[in-house]
């Protein structure tokens, strides 16, 4: 289940609980004489005002008597210690009153919910800035500008668009190729775009678990993979290579996400990833009608790009 729908269904599931609630003080209320009383008289006068209403009668004597009926119920009510709100349920969105749904809209709060879902899914997210424009390059010392530009990249045409179907970071460790990603990641997170974050070792567990799966299970292990709107495979080149696992299912993931944004990370050179990963998966990363691929290397950032 995507995110969005497990915030769907919590918000749905709150309300359900807040009216549940209700429904459970009403009944130990309704143990109580007075309050019975005037909630059954309440009952047939409403029934009657909308009779009333249905053949246009005049209902103004029928008002009368259920303005006096709420203050019996009211005095009931009182005399148990309780105010008005509690008939009330108490949602915890004040805006749609936890329908989950403002204006035709998906609301806010449900928007909070998918956002904290996600952290709990990506934590490794939480550590970043939330925009690639927050970063704070002057950090970089004199890789700055390398890393000023490349994050502008990936902010027109990651972030931004869908021109691209990938994006490849190469470069070595530390140069800040995951920083940069995860940023961008989160970005289109926030923005609301589906996300996956995976690292290359746990990509391959995937892998393997979905080669070993029963046919009837195999598509729910790399659906989120293949389909998210945005997908970081990090840190390409770490992972033991398995045998008719690796290469053929990470081929595969590559021509599913055709027409979607991925970044991939690695500190291989482009030889070594053409040597590890054969010349089929290489030639469809280094496509230039579908794929970006940036060099992170010291002082100077080398963007070979398609456009
Ligand atoms: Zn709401």
């Amino acid at each position: 289940m995507s995110s969005l729908n497990e915030a769907k269904k919590i918000v749905e599931l709150r309300r359900n609980l807040a009216i549940q609630k209700t429904q459970d003080i009403r009944s130990k209320l309704l143990e109580n004489e007075d309050f019975k009383n005037a909630e059954n008289k309440l009952g047939g006068l409403d029934f009657e005002r909308s009779r009333r209403e249905v053949y246009k009668l005049d209902t103004s004597e029928i008002d009368k008597q259920i303005s006096q009926a709420i203050l019996e119920r009211d005095n009931a009510l009182k005399k148990l210690g309780y105010s008005v709100d509690i008939l009330q349920p108490e949602f915890a969105c004040k805006i749609c009153e936890d329908t989950g749904i403002n204006n035709y809209k998906v609301c806010s709060c449900v928007e909070k919910e998918r956002i904290k879902l996600e952290f709990e899914k990506y934590p490794e997210l939480k550590s970043v800035p939330k925009s690639l424009d927050d970063i704070d390059f002057t950090i970089y010392d004199q890789q700055s500008k390398m890393f000023e530009k490349c994050a502008k990249y990936l902010k027109r045409n990651f972030v931004s668009e869908d021109r691209l179907s990938s994006i490849i970071l190469f470069g070595a460790t530390g140069v800040g190729k995951t920083y940069l990603a995860k940023t961008a990641l989160l970005e289109c997170m926030l923005s609301g775009q589906d996300v996956m974050f995976v690292n290359a070792i746990r990509l391959n567990k995937m892998f393997l678990e979905y080669h070993l799966a029963a046919l009837e299970n195999k598509k729910q292990i790399l659906q989120k993979a293949n389909s998210c709107d945005a997908l970081v495979i990090d840190d390409l080149g770490v992972e033991p290579m398995l045998n008719n696992v690796t290469i053929p299912y990470l081929y595969e993931l590559i021509i599913e996400r055709a027409s979607k944004k991925t970044i991939i990370t690695t500190n291989l050179s482009q030889r070594d990833l053409e040597n590890r990963y054969g010349q089929r998966i290489f030639s469809r990363l280094m496509d230039k009608e579908r794929s970006a691929v940036i060099k992170l290397q010291g002082k100077d950032l080398r963007l070979s790009l398609s456009k």
